[in-house]
C-alpha cells in the first residue's frame, strides 16, 4: 500500500509544476486533494457498488468544488466570460481520460439500460475508436488523438448526467479558438482558466489516494479502451480491478 499523501503529491505534479517551487501553495492543494475526498475516505471500496458510489462522490465533490470556484474567478476577473453553450460539442473529439470508478459507473449504467443488440454495436464502435491504443500505449494514444466520442448523436452527449469529469471540466473562454482547433484535426485544446482546470485534479488526486488504501489502482484511464474492457467482462474486469490489478486503458506509472 503507498503512502496518501505519496500518492497525493504524485497525482498533483503536473499542477505543481504550474506554480513553479512555491512550497505553500503546493500545500494548499495537497489539502484540498485530502478534503474533497473526505467523504469517500469513510467507504469500503471492496463492495460491489463502490465504484459507482465512488463515482457519484467525484461527480457530486467536482460540481460543487467547481460552481463555487467559478464564482470567486468571476468575482476576481470582471471579464471573465463561458463560451460554452447547449449543443456546443468541439471538445467531443478530444482523448477523455477518467478514473476507473468512472468507467465502471458509465459501463454498469449501459448494460442496464441497453439492449444486447444496441450494446454491441456500442461495443463495436468503441472498439474501433480505441483499434490502436495497444500499439500506442496510454501516452502515445493520446498525443495527437481526434476521433468523435462514440457517445456524442447530433451534438449531444447521450450520457450527461454521468459523464466523467474531464468532460465537466471543459469550460473555454473561446468558441473560436476551439473551433479552430477542431477544424485542426488534430489533438483539441481549449483555452481554460488555470484555478478552474485543476478542480478535477484535485478530486481525481483525492479518490486514487482513498483507494491505494486498499491496494486498488486509481490512476486515470483512457476512456475507449478501458470501456471497451470493462464492456467485454464487467465482471471479470471488476474483480481484477479490486485485486490491485491495472486495467487495459489505465496509466500504469
Ligand atoms: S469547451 Fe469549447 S467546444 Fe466545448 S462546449 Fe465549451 S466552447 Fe464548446
Ligand atoms: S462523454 Fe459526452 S461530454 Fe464526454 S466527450 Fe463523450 S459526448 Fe462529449
Amino acid at each position: 500500500m503507498e503512502d496518501f499523501s505519496a500518492v497525493i503529491d504524485k497525482c498533483l505534479e503536473p499542477v505543481f509544476t504550474l506554480f513553479g517551487e512555491q512550497q505553500d501553495i503546493h500545500q494548499w492543494f495537497r489539502d484540498m486533494s485530502g478534503a474533497v475526498c473526505q467523504d469517500v475516505l469513510k467507504l469500503d471500496p471492496t463492495g460491489a457498488e463502490c465504484a459507482r458510489v465512488f463515482a457519484a462522490q467525484a461527480a457530486e465533490c467536482f460540481e460543487l468544488n467547481f460552481n463555487a470556484v467559478e464564482l470567486q474567478v468571476k468575482s476576481l476577473d470582471p471579464d471573465y466570460r463561458t463560451a460554452c453553450t447547449k449543443g456546443c460539442s468541439y471538445c467531443c473529439s478530444s482523448h477523455i481520460t477518467l478514473m476507473p470508478q468512472e468507467a465502471f459507473r458509465i459501463a454498469d449504467m449501459l448494460r442496464k439500460s441497453l439492449g444486447r443488440k444496441d450494446l454491441k454495436g456500442l461495443l463495436k464502435e468503441i472498439s474501433k475508436g480505441g483499434a490502436d491504443y495497444d500499439e500506442k500505449g496510454f501516452r502515445g494514444f493520446g498525443e495527437d488523438y481526434f476521433r468523435p466520442c462514440p457517445f456524442l448523436r447530433e451534438d449531444h452527449c447521450v450520457i450527461y448526467d454521468i459523464r466523467p469529469l474531464s468532460c465537466r471540466n471543459w469550460m473555454s473562454q473561446d468558441i473560436e479558438a476551439c473551433k479552430t482547433s477542431y477544424e485542426s484535426r488534430n489533438k483539441i485544446s481549449v483555452p481554460q482558466n488555470a484555478i478552474l482546470m485543476i478542480q478535477k485534479e484535485l478530486v481525481f488526486a483525492g479518490q486514487n489516494a482513498a483507494l491505494s488504501r486498499y491496494g486498488i489502482r486509481g490512476e486515470i484511464c483512457s476512456f475507449l479502451p478501458v470501456l471497451e474492457t470493462i464492456l467485454g467482462d464487467y465482471e471479470g474486469s471488476y474483480e481484477k480491478w479490486l485485486s490491485g490489478e491495472v486495467l487495459r486503458g489505465q496509466l500504469e506509472d
